[in-house]
């Protein structure tokens, strides 16, 4: 609930300004809220210097204590996602952040691999620094299956009680955690940026991005556990690999006979097979923007990120007018990429599109805009005419193989 005080109201304006709903006003000098509107996001509450406004939890009170009782439960757990076989880059990523939390926390990390034959994959992540790998390992694992994956985690979840569970916020993460977090009847704040461990309470500050990207929210889970929280791949970075660090791997045992399995896999089509580097993979991106003006000219991009062997790339306008499918979109409503090497072509740098880019370790802007915001995030740019310089650079490569 809102609350307002008009004698602490000086009629300064910082809470109409802030308001990323619109839902506030100046009358009489006063501010006004219109309670439809106001999504109780609390950006008035902290820019009110003077402390006219107010947001009281309905929890807190009226729910008070969820009944949970919060020290059964301990340590950071990674889930760990795989395909073929293979895990995901997001995992790695995870842990090097996981690990950060849990050493706060003084607590293990540890990461849950379900798949089946993995057992090198599986020890590997010792060194990335897991003090321990829960593996449950069975034939009928080796694919997802978002009903058998929810049920063995919500039962192994449940006996161990770790108080923070992290997972990629991937297609599979995505579909698999949601139900996991409603089967433990806790909190799951998906697509985080950051992660940190409030220094006094303990519990898991989790931030992403509310309000298409105008504010950044900080939430907190702190009546029930385990703290769940999704993060989009690329987000963090992959720590250094310490090849003698201890890791104990306890093999859970499944019995299929337990679990009720209602589907099933018939075939894995993956989209874009066969296109080159896969984007949120890639070391090497070439990406375009709205200067690219028709699917035509995207060959261009396609040419130089082929004869670079990297992935191609866009910016939001060359999806919306259908030039590029929507999977090649990179920004806050496409995929985050942090490649070691990115070339915006005719892109502006947008905030929306820099949140999808720019932890890249090297950026290279191509535009004819010298005040274009991409210079500014940019390690190297080029003032120029993306048509005269990407056929220069494509005949220099070409003439250097
Ligand atoms: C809620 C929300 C979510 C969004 N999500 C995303 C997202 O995920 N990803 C995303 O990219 N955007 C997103 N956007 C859109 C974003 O705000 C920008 O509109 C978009 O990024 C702009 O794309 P652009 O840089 O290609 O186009 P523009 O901003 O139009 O920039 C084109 C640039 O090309 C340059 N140029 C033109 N011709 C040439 C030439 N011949 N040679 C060299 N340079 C040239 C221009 O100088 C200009 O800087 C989102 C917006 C909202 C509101």
């Amino acid at each position: 609930m809102i609350l307002f005080d008009p004698e602490k109201c000086t009629g300064c304006g910082s809470c109409v300004d802030i308001c990323p709903t619109d839902a506030i006003e100046l009358i009489n000098e006063k501010a006004v809220i219109n309670e439809d509107e106001c999504q109780l996001c609390g950006s008035c509450e902290a820019a009110c210097e003077t402390g006219a406004i107010t947001i009281e939890s309905e929890e807190s009170e009226e729910k008070g204590d969820s009944g949970v009782d919060l020290s059964q439960y301990r340590g950071v757990w990674i889930i760990a996602e795989q395909r073929k076989g293979c895990m995901a880059p997001v995992v790695y990523q995870l842990m090097g952040k996981g690990r950060e939390l849990a050493d706060t926390l003084d607590v293990p990390l540890a990461v849950v691999v379900i798949g089946f034959d993995m057992r090198d994959q599986v020890e590997s992540l010792a060194g990335y620094g897991a003090d321990t790998v829960y593996y449950v390992n069975h034939s009928d694992c080796a694919d997802f299956n978002d009903e058998l994956y929810t049920d063995i985690l919500v039962d192994i979840i449940n006996k161990y009680k770790p108080e923070i569970v992290l997972s990629g916020a991937t297609a599979i993460g995505r579909s698999l955690i949601p139900g996991v977090a409603t089967r433990l009847e806790t909190g799951l704040t998906a697509d985080c940026t950051q992660l940190e461990i409030d220094p006094e309470k303990n519990l898991l500050l989790q931030t992403r991005p509310a309000y298409g990207g105008h504010i950044m929210a900080t939430i907190v889970c702190p009546n029930h556990r385990p703290q769940m929280a999704t993060v989009r791949p690329n987000v963090m970075k992959k720590p250094q690999v310490n090849p003698d660090a201890p890791c104990e791997i306890v093999e859970i045992p499944f019995d299929p006979n337990v679990y009720s399995i209602r589907t099933k896999l018939v075939e894995h089509i993956c989209e874009g097979e066969g296109e080159g580097a896969l984007l949120s993979d890639a070391d090497i991106v070439v990406a375009g923007g709205r200067a690219l003006k028709n699917s035509e000219n995207f060959e261009l991009i396609q040419t130089l990120a082929g004869l670079l062997g990297g992935a191609v790339g866009a910016s939001r306008p060359p999806v919306d007018s259908e030039w590029m499918p929507y999977r090649y979109q990179i920004g806050q409503t496409g995929k985050t990429v942090c490649p070691k090497l990115y070339i915006a072509c005719g892109i502006s740098g947008a905030v929306q599109h820099l949140v999808g880019m720019e932890s890249s370790e090297v950026i290279v802007a191509i535009n004819k805009d010298r005040s274009a915001p991409i210079f500014e995030v940019a390690t190297y740019g080029i003032e120029g005419d993306i048509y005269e310089i990407l056929p220069a650079l494509i005949k220099r490569l070409k003439e250097l193989r």
